[in-house]
Formats: structure tokens, sequence, C-alpha cells
């Protein structure tokens, strides 16, 4: 499947703000929007205000950055929300925040989305106690998270389990820290969602 392959701090510096893509590096001196707090580019220095349509791009390329995102994924999601009862946007959020690799970060068994992505591929969780390699496998309220029993004792796994103990889980997860377990018990809504994303403006461009 096709990728964002180029430096991820570039995306950071071209939105302006730290979307923690690398995981252990975002949290120490090296994160390069600490460095160089611009834009990449020749003329990262001398951007001027964006037009409206601008920060409606911006949004976009933002929310897709986060959840690590190509267009055409991205694309699809959205009319996936644009069919949902509700609002579109909060729906597109929704959808965002219940894949299985978004999941898996959230509960703190991954240091970073991309690094979620990849445990998942590896086949390390379990859902409904089936193992499921798909990162975009949109959980849903009733089913339960786990990891899979010979991998609880990879040192990567436990590491990142170690470091992010005391991050709580958000109110759509009932996760329990003994057993490593993790039932749904809600869709998300944007207030589960800590990441400063104006969906409307996302809705606003994809409507024109
Ligand atoms: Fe973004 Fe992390 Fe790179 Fe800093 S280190 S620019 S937060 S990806």
């Amino acid at each position: 499947m096709a990728r964002y392959t180029d430096a991820v701090c570039r995306l950071c510096r071209r939105e302006g703000q730290k979307m923690f893509l690398k995981g252990d590096r975002c949290y120490t001196d090296k994160c390069a929007l600490e460095r160089r707090a611009y834009a990449p580019g020749q003329h990262g220095q001398g951007r001027s205000k964006a037009s409206e349509y601008g920060q409606q791009l911006r949004e976009k390329q933002k929310a897709k950055r986060y959840y690590g995102l190509l267009e055409s994924q991205f694309r699809g999601y959205f009319e996936m929300a644009s069919k949902r009862k509700g609002q579109t946007g909060e729906n597109l959020l929704s959808i965002l925040e219940s894949r299985l690799d978004n999941t898996v970060y959230r509960l703190g068994f991954a240091m970073s989305r991309a690094e979620a992505r990849q445990l998942v591929r590896h086949g390390h969780f379990l859902v409904n106690g089936r193992k499921v390699d798909i990162p975009s496998f949109l959980v849903k309220p009733g089913q339960v998270i786990t990891i899979k029993d010979s991998s609880r004792s990879l040192d990567k796994i436990k590491s990142v389990i170690e470091a992010n103990a005391s991050r709580p889980a958000p109110k759509w997860l009932d996760y329990d820290r003994n057993t490593l377990t993790a039932k749904v018990v809600a869709h998300p809504t944007k207030e589960d969602i800590d990441l400063p994303i104006e969906e409307h403006l996302i809705v606003e461009l994809y409507s024109k």
C-alpha cells in the first residue's frame, strides 16, 4: 500500500505544530520543530497569512497527517462520514479515531500512530479474541481489544506500556491495565479527541 516516505518532521514544521509523529523523539529537544520553528523549504520563513481556502486545506492536511493517511483514504472516510446521521465533521473525527492503529496508540501500546500501525500489521493484537492485522479496521462498541499472549513478553511492547503507564485511556475505552484489555464502550466523540482539528474547515473544503 502507498504511504508517505519523506521525513515526517517536515509535516510538523509545515503545520507549525507538534504532531508527535515520531514517538520518543518528539518529547526531547531533538524535536525538529523545537529547533526550526518555521515551515520547510526555501520560502519557509517568509510565508504570508493563508487565504480561506489555504486555511481549509491546511486543516485537512493536518488531520490527514495526524492519522497518517493518504488523500484517497482520507477522502474515503469523508464520504463515509457524510453518509452517516449527524454532523459530517464530527462523524469524520469519530471514524478516524476508531481505527485500530489509533486505538492501540490511545491505549498506550505504542509511542506513535506510525508505531501502532506497524505493531498491528505484525499481528500483535486481538479483537474479540481473533487476530486483526489491518490498521484501518474500525472498532465498534462492544468489541474487546487486547494484546496477543505471545506478544506480551516482547521487550518493545513491555517498555512502551511501562512508559505510558500514567497516560489515561480515553473515555470511550474501558481499559483494564492488569489484563491489558480494553472494551469499546461508545463511539468516540469530538470531546474525546484532544487534537487541534477544526473539522468544519475540512467539511467546507470538500463541499466546494
Ligand atoms: Fe513532529 Fe515529533 Fe518531529 Fe517534533 S520530533 S517535529 S513533534 S514528528
